[in-house]
């Protein structure tokens, strides 16, 4: 778990309090990793506290982490300091958070990092780190994993170090997202509810937490209640609470299947599981036909026809890859899933989106 955690607006301000006694020594920077869509925004970058060697890394989002692109970062910091980094910070969306969490992994696990995709093969502690959303729905501010793609797969590095040692929550950093990035993003914390309340490794601990997110997601994506404060307050606790969720279960077939879209078409997960969870009304019906209603108050129109002019080469890609993420498919279907999902059931899916 996450052990420490700010929450409120305006809570971006005692960063510099928060970090300072982390200091290792003058020598040993703090790396902030921020999202280039803050490039030129004073707002946010004047009040990220840089001393002595400090630096601030900005990363494009236009694709979603890579392993090479983790190795390349780790690489430039080991030859541009003399001393391994007081800390790493990462500020912005789900890319970002993983991007921090992957360094500080990799700062102090020797090879490459795609040697540690996959669960519990991290063998030293992470170099401290931070993480800041300023979009809300991951929950990748709070899950232990860090989501890669790599040269075979993507897959997470899964750990005990992976989670964040530090947290800080200021939904005030939400203002800006654009409205459809904000429903992507926003979905994938909703399709985590359900995902996680509908499948059979369901216990207490998750549904607790589902329960509270989901219910959330419907006030903010369905009621007309809340101010805009509201719903972006709202919208972070909702994303924390649906990785609580997820992080005591597993999610299921959007997920599964929206990884095989990312990994052969680069669709970002967002709208992946907004595409993929529009066809899912066999395995999810209500939820789904929630979604619709999501979809339609907000004006939401989902790309078509993305898998029209596929080959069967390409579909094998992305089915192999869904079917290669096993515990998804056992939490949704139960562990004779193999019996009921085939290669067939698959390609029939993708042929719809
Ligand atoms: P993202 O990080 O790409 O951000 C989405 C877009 O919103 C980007 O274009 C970004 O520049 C923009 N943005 C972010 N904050 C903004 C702001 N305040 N104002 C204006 N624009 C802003 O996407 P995401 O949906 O947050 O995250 C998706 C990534 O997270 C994927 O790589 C996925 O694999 C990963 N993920 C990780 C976990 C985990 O547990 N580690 C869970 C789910 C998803
Ligand atoms: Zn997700």
């Amino acid at each position: 778990m996450v052990s420490n955690v700010v929450f409120g607006r305006g809570s971006f301000n005692q960063l510099a309090d928060i970090i300072q006694p982390k200091r290792l020594n003058t020598k040993a920077p703090f790396i902030f990793f921020v999202d280039d869509v803050f490039k030129g925004n004073a707002w946010l970058t004047s009040r990220i506290p840089l001393s002595y060697q400090d630096k601030i890394v900005f990363v494009s989002t236009k694709e979603e982490p890579k392993t090479e692109q983790i190795d390349q970062y780790v690489e430039d910091i080991i030859l541009n300091f003399k001393e391994r980094p007081s800390g790493i910070i990462g500020i912005g969306g789900g890319c970002l958070l993983d991007v921090a969490k992957a360094v500080a992994i990799m700062l102090n696990n020797d090879g490459e990092s795609k040697d540690y995709q996959g669960w519990d093969l991290v063998k030293n502690e992470a170099v401290y780190h931070v993480g800041i959303p300023t979009i809300s729905g991951t929950g990748a501010e709070v899950s232990r994993t860090t989501i890669l793609t790599g040269p075979e797969r993507k897959l997470g590095i899964n750990s005990d170090y992976t989670p964040f040692d530090q947290v800080i929550l200021d939904p005030e950093l939400t203002k800006d997202v654009p409205t459809d990035q904000w429903f992507y993003t926003g979905m994938d914390c909703y399709v985590h509810c359900i995902e996680s309340l509908k499948g059979t490794y369901l216990n207490a601990f998750s549904q607790s937490y589902g329960e509270k997110a989901l219910e959330l997601c419907k006030d903010i994506f369905l009621g007309d209640h809340l101010t805009e404060e509201e719903a972006q307050d709202q919208l972070m606790m909702a994303s924390w609470h649906g990785g609580m969720s997820i992080a005591y279960s597993q999610v299921g077939v959007a997920h599964a299947m929206s990884y095989g879209l990312g990994y052969l078409l680069g669709i970002k997960h967002g709208i992946g599981n907004c595409i993929v969870f529009d066809h899912l009304e066999d395995y999810y019906p209500e939820g789904v036909a929630m979604f619709k209603q999501m979809k339609i108050k907000h004006n939401i129109t989902l790309p078509q026809g993305i898998c029209k002019d596929l080959s069967d080469k390409d579909f094998d890609i992305m089915i192999n890859v869904a079917l290669s993420l096993e515990p998804l498919w056992e939490n949704a279907i139960g562990k004779n899933w193999k019996d009921k999902i085939t290669h067939e059931t698959l390609k029939a899916l993708y042929q719809k989106m």
